[in-house]
Formats: C-alpha cells, sequence, structure tokens
C-alpha cells in the first residue's frame, strides 16, 4: 500500500465539479449485501447511486440514499459496459457521530476487466486525505454533515468497478458515486499487483494495513508540522522533508500479530518515529531535543545519539540533584522515543545556568538599552536592546534593523525605516502597564465594601 504525508488537507463547504466525463452515470450496479436500513430502503436503491442525483435534507431518511445497518464489507460494483480508462472516482456519504453514524474507515477501490480478476486500485480515504479532496458540506439543520471523497489519478482501467467499503460503527450511506474517465493510453497498461478472486479477498488484511498507515500517516503529519515550525537552517529542513516523505513512500504491511500491541508498528513506523527528534518534546519533563547527530552531523559524525535537550523554566527543579534530574530526563527520553529504551546512556552531563533565558519580570523593560548610545560611534544591537519585543529571537532581529536604520540615517541621511516603530500604546501593553493596579484598586474597594456591609 501507497502512502503520502498529507501536507495540505483541504476542507472545503461544498463539492466541487469534476470536469471528467463521469463514466457511472445512469450505469447499473449490484449492492452485496443488499440494504437493508429501514428508513431509506426501497426498490430505488438498485438505481439511486449512479443516477446524478445527490440527497436533499435528512440524508438517511431519503429515498435518494442508500443505507446498510450492522454489516461490513459493503461492496458496491459497477458495471461500466466496456472496459474503460479510470482516471478518477468520488463516493458521498454523511455522518452524524453523535447519533451513531460515523464516517467509513476505508474503501478499497478494485477494478476489473472480465468479474472473474480483480485487482487493488487504491484506498479512495487516504488518497481523498493526501490530495486534499475530502469534501464536506455544511451541517444540514439535521445535524448530520454529507462529504464527498475523491481521488484522482488512479491510472487504472476495467469494466467493473467495486467500492469495498469498511463502515466505522454500526452503519454505512451512500448517496452518489462517480467514476472519472482517463487518457486511454491508461486501457494498454498491464494489471499490476496481485490478482483477486473477489473485490472483497484480502479486506481484513487490507483493512488492517489501511488503519496502520493511517496511524504512521497521522505521526508523520505531526512530525511534519513541528518540522516546518522548527528553527532548522533550510537545507537540513528540506533533507527531512525528503527523508520523511521518501520513508512514506516504502510499503506498509501490518505484521501478522495484532500490531496495536506494539509500538512501533513496523519498520515505516520506527523510522517516522525517529524523524521525530527535531520536534518539540511534549508531556516531558524537558521543552526541547535534539538529536545532535542527524541536526549538525559535521560535528557529531559518531555511531548513536547524542542528545541535548533544555528545560526551562526549571526553578521547580533546581533543589533535585544532577542524578536525580538526569534519571527523570532518561525516564521520558525512552518513554518518547521507543528506539532509546534499548539503548545504554553512555555519558550525560547537566549544565545549570541561571541567567540561560531571561525571565519576565515587571517594568524591566526600561532597563533595556536603545541602539543609539550617547556615543557618537556606537551603535548596539541584540534580543538585550529595546526592540518591542521580549529577548528572543525576534528581538534580536528586529534590534538588528533599527541599529542599521539609525546608522544610514545618522552618518548617510538615508532614511530606511526597516521596521516599523514599535507601538507601545497598542495591544496588550497598556494593560500590562495598567492592569495590577487597576485590580488591586478593584480589590480595595471590594474589602471596604464588604467592611462597610458588615459594620
Ligand atoms: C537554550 C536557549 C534556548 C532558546 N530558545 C529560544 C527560542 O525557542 N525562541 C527564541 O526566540 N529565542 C530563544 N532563545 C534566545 C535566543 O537564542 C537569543 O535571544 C538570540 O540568539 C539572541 O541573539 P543575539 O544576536 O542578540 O545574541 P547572540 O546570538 O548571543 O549573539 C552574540 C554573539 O556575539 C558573540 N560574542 C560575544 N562576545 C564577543 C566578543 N567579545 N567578540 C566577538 N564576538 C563576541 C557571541 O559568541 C555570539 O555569537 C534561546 C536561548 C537559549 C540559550
Amino acid at each position: 500500500m501507497r502512502t503520502f504525508l498529507p501536507l495540505l488537507v483541504a476542507l472545503v463547504l461544498a463539492p466541487l465539479a469534476h470536469g471528467a466525463e463521469n463514466l457511472a452515470l445512469g450505469r447499473p450496479y449490484t449492492l452485496s449485501p443488499a440494504p437493508n436500513y429501514e428508513y431509506c430502503t426501497e426498490s430505488g436503491d438498485a438505481a439511486q447511486l449512479t443516477d446524478g442525483a445527490y440527497t436533499m435534507g435528512y440524508f438517511w431518511t431519503q429515498p435518494t440514499t442508500v443505507g446498510w445497518s450492522k454489516v461490513s464489507p459493503v461492496v458496491i460494483t459497477i458495471d461500466l459496459g466496456a472496459d474503460v480508462p479510470i482516471d478518477g472516482v468520488s463516493f458521498s456519504t454523511a455522518a452524524r457521530i453523535e447519533a451513531g453514524a460515523h464516517w467509513p474507515r476505508a474503501i478499497f477501490l478494485r477494478v476489473s476487466t472480465d468479474g472473474r480478476q480483480w485487482y487493488d486500485a487504491g484506498e479512495l480515504l487516504g488518497l481523498a486525505t493526501a490530495q486534499g479532496f475530502v469534501l464536506n458540506a455544511e451541517v444540514g439543520p439535521h445535524g448530520h454533515m454529507a462529504r464527498n471523497y475523491r481521488a484522482d489519478g488512479l491510472a487504472a482501467h476495467g469494466r467493473y468497478i467495486a467500492f469495498v467499503v469498511a463502515p466505522s460503527g454500526d452503519y454505512c450511506f451512500c448517496d452518489e458515486i462517480e467514476v472519472y474517465r482517463g487518457p486511454d493510453s491508461l486501457l494498454s497498461q498491464a494489471a499490476t499487483g496481485k490478482a483477486l478472486a473477489s473485490p472483497e479477498e484480502g479486506f481484513e488484511k487490507a483493512l488492517s494495513d489501511s488503519q496502520m498507515s493511517q496511524v504512521i500517516l497521522a505521526d508523520a503529519a505531526a512530525i511534519g508540522r513541528d518540522l516546518a515550525q522548527s528553527s532548522l537552517p533550510p537545507e537540513r529542513k528540506k533533507a527531512f522533508q525528503d527523508e520523511m516523505l521518501a520513508v512514506l513512500q516504502g510499503p506498509v504491511d501490518a505484521p501478522p500479530l495484532a500490531y496495536y500491541e506494539t509500538f512501533p508498528l513496523n519498520e515505516t513506523h520506527r523510522k517516522v518515529l525517529e524523524l521525530a527528534n527535531i520536534a518539540t518534546g511534549i508531556g516531558t519533563v524537558f521543552n526541547w531535543f535534539a538529536d545532535l547527530t542527524q541536526v549538525v552531523p559535521e560535528a557529531f559524525p559518531q555511531e548513536g545519539s547524542v542528545l541535548e535537550l533544555v528545560i526551562t523554566p526549571c526553578g521547580h527543579l533546581r533543589p533535585l540533584s544532577d542524578e536525580r534530574i538526569l534519571e527523570m530526563v532518561i525516564a521520558d527520553i525512552r518513554k518518547l522515543l521507543p528506539g532509546a529504551r534499548d539503548a545504554e546512556v553512555l555519558k550525560s552531563r547537566l549544565v545549570r545556568d541561571r541567567q540561560g533565558i531571561f525571565a519576565q519580570r515587571p517594568h524591566m523593560d526600561r532597563y533595556r538599552p536603545t541602539q543609539r548610545t550617547p556615543l557618537d560611534n556606537l551603535y548596539l544591537c541584540g534580543d538585550f536592546t529595546m526592540a518591542g519585543h521580549s529577548a528572543g529571537m525576534e528581538g534580536a532581529v528586529v534590534s538588528g534593523k533599527l541599529a542599521t536604520s539609525a546608522i544610514l540615517l545618522d552618518k548617510m541621511q538615508v532614511v530606511e525605516d526597516y521596521v516599523e516603530h514599535p507601538h507601545f500604546s497598542h495591544g496588550l501593553i497598556p494593560f500590562i502597564k495598567y492592569g495590577q493596579p487597576a485590580l488591586l484598586a478593584l480589590l480595595a474597594l471590594r474589602m471596604l465594601k464588604n467592611k462597610l456591609s458588615k459594620a
């Protein structure tokens, strides 16, 4: 099974019209098992999934919807009339979670030219998510939401296409399916993968693979987000992104045992989690960590890992011994990085730096110098100078720009206002400045009032 890192997931409010010819329109299909959801099951079910009409109103009580209850899988097989090139498909459904109607867990696409040998053409939910084609309608008056899953680029062909749906929960609903024509060149494409005797052959294994790839993709997406926000140099960021994409292009095979009992789930998952070492630690004693052998390999060429971790603020840990703090940190590392569970700690060192990072205290800003100094040929920049930001990266960058502006103006009469001058009277600043005295005044008034009412 092929997987993709879902860097962009677009959620829009209405299904978009697809430009290509809908090959399924008006075509006959079979349903297995027969629909059995009492409020929408009727004789029209035999044609409604390809009649071009989408359900209006409360989804599962309308005759235009076809519904199943307590069955899995649901197999919808459309006869396209002849061997046709297939570029994409869409599947329209709805859910209302609090009523027990969930989104499907997976929809496997299988194609066949003769109705006897079937081939896998991908899993629709995963493809739609990766391509940004999970299209949500607005929530209806009864609290349900209609959704259209669409995938393009299937590069398949066949006379028959089957949608093997794995429902989540008790229900499965669908009101319309579309199949989009691809280029004729697809017709000469030889089938790949294992031939299946029926569309639902291998359903359990495919479902297990797809559930696993969803876990791996969720982890990969979380790491991808952290990576995008990290302050790594662009070339290292790109290298990690390329590595992640390469890992995700690999096969995601479910191990024979119950996979959910072991983490990482498989080799791909292990590689994905290893890339998490550039991400921010959450729920750990440390706030941030990096494996220096990966972040700066030129400086740390050795085997294994060299982890650097930062704990800040750390006043609550200060009374503890170095040994105890290291013990807590190592326990968290083992929890966070599965690969570290069996690793031996060869060397560790704790550096206590009371002034490593600034502490935000009231009224201290006035002690920060401006970039211009009383000396004609001395200008200052750096996070400690007055730049309208706290003493972090932003403050350091803005201070540099302010210093440059000042030098250009003073020495060359060039007006280069690199940055907007900070407006100390805007935003939350006045509240910070006046909030504390105002709060104290209110408390004093309240105490006075209480005292007077008791008297
Ligand atoms: C552990 C840690 C974590 C941090 N995390 C964050 C964060 O997540 N986000 C954030 O925004 N900020 C963070 N910061 C703060 C941020 O790193 C600093 O605010 C920023 O780097 C300051 O930039 P600067 O240019 O003012 O000073 P520096 O980056 O300190 O640059 C000063 C340079 O001057 C050099 N120097 C000193 N003396 C001399 C000399 N006599 N001659 C020549 N060169 C000299 C120093 O070697 C240094 O390279 C963190 C800081 C630390 C220590």
